[in-house]
């Protein structure tokens, strides 16, 4: 019998590997033969360890298991998926699983992340075979056709960024160019990127592979955060195996072209997710923003054309090579093409990764997927985007999730990043901390985001602890000064901290010692 047991992180973090120790150790002791597949995480986070056994009817999920529950599973029949209190029925029937469109995640939590066999078992090296007998402009276009936007948050269209990259070398820049790949998740209550790359890094590893086929760059890393330790190991063994079945090296997937991968481990900078501090980085210099032009497409990593896409990006190229960009361009609403891979998390009752296209609500996920808050008391406010992201309206709750909807209220859909707070939340206490968050995060280059942070930690003080007749003053001041930060720093860090701190201030006035505005 075939047991699944996730290695990923939040698994690791719950107790996964005494489950697994504990299954073998049970196991061998009763005499049943089984065999213990270590997969990635089905993104289920609130049943970890969530164990998976093959029957004939397909994988049956318990969770969340402790090892202290084994022998009772097993007493129960778990290895022919009898039912017990952790039982969950087939895992792919779990309507938290059955009514998400997996694109991106289509393997990830399914298969063994370092098995090669797996892997092409599931579809993988399609896309990368398809773009190897193709010609670059060809891919380019695939890409173009897509929709497909950057995931990281901005959500610029990556076929353009490729094929400004591709189109660099006939303006002098020389021969060399570089696909980096931005791993440094460092928003609150994202995920996504570490999930994928410890559930399915052949996927990252083909996306990139491609993107050089693209463009024609022959060296990429992957700049992965200090704090993913699982993620970089397992990275640096599928590229270790990709390059031994000849996807990565010097002829890539046949093609007679040369791409090699190189994981580089950030050291823990926030800043460091800035696409042109990240390049500073992996120069081996401090991350410090570089101030915008030149574009990174064109003189980027050690000052060569180079491709940023972060890691959703970059593994949802090989299902779109694969596929063919009208499959993937089928998904979504307006200019959204294609599915997000949003992330549950904050005072959630079920808190995890949905990936859905485009076009679904915040009440959707939270409730539906979701099922409210944790602590079972009303949803209050969601943040989107990360810690630099809005507080989106209660009342906009229930508009579908579109980049364009989304920046015409004053929002972001970022890496799709939901964090949830319940009535006992106060505002004015998280928008202070959006301003001390951007405080300690600053890599300090310029003024409004480096200064204006320090005097908005000061102003939300005044305003929530002295009130009287300098509250309007200072709620003006606050405003103000969100203005300068907003339109007068370099980066998204200075840039977008006035985000969470002015929809707070918009959508929760009581909370700063204001008279609600508005009524829903
Ligand atoms: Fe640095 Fe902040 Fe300016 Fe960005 S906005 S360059 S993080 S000081």
């Amino acid at each position: 019998t075939r047991i699944y047991v996730p290695r990923d992180a939040a698994a690791l973090a719950v107790g996964a590997d005494a489950v697994g120790q504990a299954l073998q150790r049970e196991c061998a002791t009763r005499g049943l033969a089984v065999e213990l597949v270590r997969n990635g995480s089905r993104g289920l986070l609130w049943l970890e360890t969530l164990v998976e056994v093959e029957t004939a009817q397909g994988r049956v999920a318990y969770g969340p298991v402790q090892a202290a529950d084994v022998p009772g599973l097993l007493d129960a029949g778990m290895l022919q998926g009898q039912p017990h209190a952790l039982c969950h029925g087939l895992t792919e029937q779990m309507p938290y699983l059955a009514r998400q469109e997996r694109l991106t995640f289509a393997r990830v939590g399914i298969i063994d992340p370092l098995s090669l066999r797996d892997y092409e078992a599931q579809g993988g090296w399609q896309g990368l075979r398809a773009a190897a007998a193709m010609a670059p402009e060809a891919i380019v276009q695939q890409v173009l056709d897509s929709g497909l936007r950057g995931r990281g948050g901005a959500a610029f269209p990556a076929g353009i960024k490729w094929k400004t990259v591709a189109a660099a070398e006939s303006a002098g820049t020389g021969p060399q160019k570089y696909i980096a790949c931005n791993a440094d998740e460092g928003d609150s209550g994202t995920f996504a990127d570490r999930l994928l790359m410890e559930g399915d890094p052949f996927c990252l590893i083909e996306g990139m592979a491609i993107a050089s086929l693209a463009v024609g760059a022959t060296q990429g890393y992957i700049y992965v955060r200090s704090e993913y330790p699982h993620a970089i190991a397992v990275l640096n063994e599928a590229i270790a195996r990709a390059s031994a079945a000849g996807w990565l090296g010097g002829n890539v997937a046949g093609s007679g072209k040369a791409f090699y991968l190189q994981v580089r481990k950030g050291a823990g900078s926030y800043v460091c997710g800035e696409e042109t501090a990240m390049l500073e980085s992996i120069e081996g210099k401090r991350g410090i923003v570089r101030a915008k032009p030149p574009l990174p497409a064109i003189e980027g990593l050690f000052g060569k054309p180079t491709v940023i896409n972060n890691v959703i990006t970059l593994a949802t190229v090989p299902i779109i090579l694969a596929r063919g960009a009208a499959f993937y361009q089928g998904y979504g609403m307006g200019r959204s093409r294609g599915t997000l891979p949003f992330q549950l998390a904050g005072n959630i009752a079920q808190g995890g990764l949905v990936e859905k296209a485009f076009g679904l609500t915040l009440r959707e996920l939270v409730q539906d997927f979701g099922g409210g808050t944790a602590s079972g008391r009303p949803v209050k406010a969601i943040q989107v985007g990360g810690p630099l992201g809005s507080y989106v309206a209660p009342e906009d709750w229930d508009d579908p999730l579109d980049y364009e909807a989304y920046a015409a209220k004053g929002n972001v859909v970022g890496h799709g990043g939901l964090v949830v707070h319940d009535d006992s939340a106060d505002m004015a206490q998280l928008a202070r901390y959006a301003m001390e968050f951007c405080a300690i995060e600053s890599c300090g280059k310029c003024t409004p985001c480096r200064i204006g942070s320090t005097r908005g930690i000061e102003v939300i003080d005044r305003i929530t602890r002295q009130g009287g007749s300098e509250h309007a003053a200072n709620v003006a001041l606050l405003e103000s000064l969100c203005d300068t930060m907003q339109h007068g720093s370099l980066c998204a860090m200075g840039g977008m901290t006035p985000y969470p701190v002015r929809s707070a201030l918009q959508h929760y006035p009581q909370d700063f010692g204001i008279e609600p505005v508005q009524t829903m």
